[in-house]
């Protein structure tokens, strides 16, 4: 249909990158990609109080993070201002704009009066026609709003919309500083990136048709529109930080995957059928507006973890592999000192849901143990265990195979040899290795951990056994 498509993200650099305006990058990206067009994206940075360097920077860090290329941009809007004030004049020429120096005193005022009267609080056009400007006032200028008529477009996802023009007032477009307000700028930057498709929150939703009223005083078609609902809390109260609508890189920090929260994403409001898991190329294809739910959708941690433990379990390893590389270098650990991401995958993968699990319970394979559990140790290393591990060692250290069948067979005789029960082999083998009762099944465990390691330390284990009884005979 629309060949060449063009979207765009516009997020104010105000904050970080959080689980909504992500959605809305991510509905922009896909509509773009499904129809080989441009996404563009443009930093709304004309609040210089509010807007920092450091949330530019997470804007972008987010959006790469997730896969969210662009094709244009980032464009700033704060190197455009002459651009704003190009346009303001021309609107200014053709009477669709004006200077306005009513003072905040007035306007206050105004505002007071008319709700003292029950009405809605709109300017009431007192310097549209002035005839004299008055003297040493610094004006903002105001967009001549039609007094009648009305506004209507099909928004992609909430159908017909209609509002009067009686509805709305001549808004500010430029302040007394000569920056944009939000509502131009945005006509001025979709027109000139001649943006096809906006696709922003539903709190602009009150925004477009006086937008649209500004594109006609341009003399020019409005882009389509598509506004997205917000997302809430499973409480049904607002998304906030209290229900974990942290920034996108703190979904990476806590050990989320990329792909998981893209095709978690994409199920906020969306759905195709009961299908819960969409490859990037699936939700390509199969991505519409026009299926995006027209009610809030709440946000569910437990489908995140749930897809989350599915893409750790199932990604191509060279995908999976950059994350994990992160989130070792984050807990100080060399991945190249321990086994095979693909092996570790392999015994982990169902232990756990996330990263930096994965890496904190996977510590004793690459790293030396820093102790043993207080608790574990007491239980386990005790004397009655010194020769179940001499012999388990010198049974494993003849294994000509390390492999978990071969292993497990070690564990066996070394059972039958010393007539002990699993508890009495498995319990004091696992702190051995581990530091501490917790771990992968022991057959798995060994394999992961390798030869070397395994009998350094069941040599370290002895040596603490014999040390504990030592103490101990010195003390009685
Ligand atoms: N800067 C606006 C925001 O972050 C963009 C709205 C729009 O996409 O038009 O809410």
């Amino acid at each position: 249909m629309n060949a060449s498509v063009r979207t765009r993200f516009a997020p104010s650099p105000t904050g970080f990158l959080h689980v909504g305006g992500a959605r809305t990058a991510l509905f922009c990206w896909l509509e773009a990609r499904a129809r080989e067009g441009a996404f563009v994206l443009r930093i709304e940075d004309t609040d210089r109080e509010r807007s920092t360097g450091e949330s530019v920077q997470a804007i972008i860090d987010g959006m790469t993070w997730l896969g969210l290329d662009w094709d244009e941009g980032p464009v700033y809007q704060s190197d455009r201002q002459q651009r704003y004030r190009e346009i303001a004049d021309q609107l200014i020429e053709k009477g669709l704009a004006y200077p306005c120096y009513c003072s905040r005193e007035r306007i206050e005022k105004l505002r007071e009066d008319q709700m003292a009267q029950g009405i809605k609080p709109r300017y009431d056009g007192h310097c549209r026609d002035l005839q004299q400007a008055p003297e040493g006032i610094e004006p903002v200028i105001r967009f001549r709003n039609p007094d009648s008529g009305f506004v209507e477009f099909d928004d992609r996802v909430r159908g017909r919309i209609r509002v009067e023009n009686s509805e709305m007032d001549d808004l500010v477009i430029l302040r007394t500083d000569q920056t944009p307000t939000y509502n131009f700028a945005v006509v001025v930057d979709d027109l000139d990136m001649e943006i096809s498709l906006v696709i922003r929150g539903d709190d602009h939703i009150n925004n477009t048709p006086r937008q649209i009223n500004i594109y006609r005083a341009l003399d020019t078609a409005p882009p389509e529109f598509a506004h997205v609902p917000m997302i809430l809390g499973p409480d049904g109260a607002r998304l906030s930080k209290r229900h974990g609508a942290i920034s996108v890189m703190a979904w990476r920090e806590q050990g989320y995957l990329p792909q998981a929260l893209v095709n978690y994403l994409v199920r906020l409001g969306w759905s195709h059928g009961d299908q819960e898991v969409f490859s990037r190329e699936e939700m390509i294809r199969l991505f519409s507006l026009e299926e995006v739910n027209r009610k809030p959708s709440a946000f569910n941690i437990e489908k995140l973890n749930w897809l989350n433990q599915h893409y750790l379990r199932n990604l191509p390893m060279d995908a999976l592999e950059p994350e994990i590389e992160w989130h070792f270098k984050a807990q100080g650990l060399d991945v190249q000192a321990g086994p095979s991401l693909d092996d570790l995958r392999a015994v982990q993968g169902d232990r756990v849901e996330n990263l930096v699990e994965l890496v904190r319970q996977s510590r004793p394979f690459y790293a030396d143990l820093e102790g043993y559990d207080e608790k574990a140790a007491k239980k386990h290393l005790r004397p009655v265990a010194g020769p179940v591990l001499v012999d388990l060692a010198r049974r494993l250290e003849q294994l000509s195979q390390w492999q978990p069948e071969a292993l497990e067979g070690a564990v066996a005789e070394c059972m039958e040899a010393c007539q002990v029960g699993m508890g009495k082999v498995g319990g004091p083998l696992r702190v051995a290795l581990m530091g501490q009762a917790n771990s992968p099944s022991i057959d798995r465990t060994l394999w992961l951990m390798g030869r070397e390691k395994t009998l350094a330390r069941l040599e370290q284990a002895l040596a603490f056994i014999a040390e504990r009884e030592a103490l101990a005979q010195s003390g009685s």
